[in-house]
């Protein structure tokens, strides 16, 4: 199907592998083709697009580093980059869509419900040698997700009315 892709649904736990830990936390959705119909023969790789969250309410806000703004509805919308597939590096078995949202947060939000805007492909899945060839092409791609989606052509026309977008 054509970009822009919808998904949708509350922040699960993924494979524990302390992602979080190499500054690169994915905040899991469940891959479900009820749900997500496309999802099945959607061709996995790095997408990047925007991610929409309604935090909970305890959660402190913290400096807006990104472009965002809040909804009437309490959701705010950050950018993102994201994986669909097996990640081979891995060697899942099942697939999995995992966002890396390109802000930094105070707290967790596991349990929240998080709406995505896929707006375009970035790679294909690729295996590595080693953590650290992973985590360096997940920076590069974090980079273009960045310079894409300042693109006025891939900024929702909400997110563009007042809210900076020059960092
Ligand atoms: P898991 O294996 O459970 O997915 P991760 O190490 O990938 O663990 O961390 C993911 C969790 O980190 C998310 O579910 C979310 O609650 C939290 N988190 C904090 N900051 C971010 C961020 N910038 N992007 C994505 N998740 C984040
Ligand atoms: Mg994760």
């Amino acid at each position: 199907p054509p970009f822009p892709l919808r998904m949708e649904g509350r922040v699960i736990s993924g494979f524990g592998r302390g992602s979080k830990e190499l500054g690169i936390p994915t905040a899991n959705l469940p891959v479900d083709a009820s749900a997500t119909p496309w999802i099945s023969d959607f061709k996995s790789g790095v997408y990047f697009g925007w991610a929409s969250l309604q935090l909970p309410a305890s959660s402190p806000k913290t400096a807006t580093t990104t472009p965002s703004t809040t909804t009437n509805n309490g959701f705010t919308v950050y950018p993102m980059v994201m994986s669909i597939g097996y990640n081979p590096f891995y060697r899942n078995t099942v697939r999995s869509a995992e966002v890396h949202v390109l802000h930094s947060f105070a707290a967790d939000f596991y349990g929240a419900p998080m709406r995505l805007l896929i707006a375009g492909f970035i790679r294909e899945e690729k295996d590595y040698a080693g953590l650290e060839a992973l985590i360096a092409d997940i920076n590069f791609d974090c980079e273009v997700a960045r310079a894409s989606l300042a693109r006025p052509a891939w900024t929702p026309r909400e997110l563009s009315n007042g809210s900076s977008s020059s960092s």
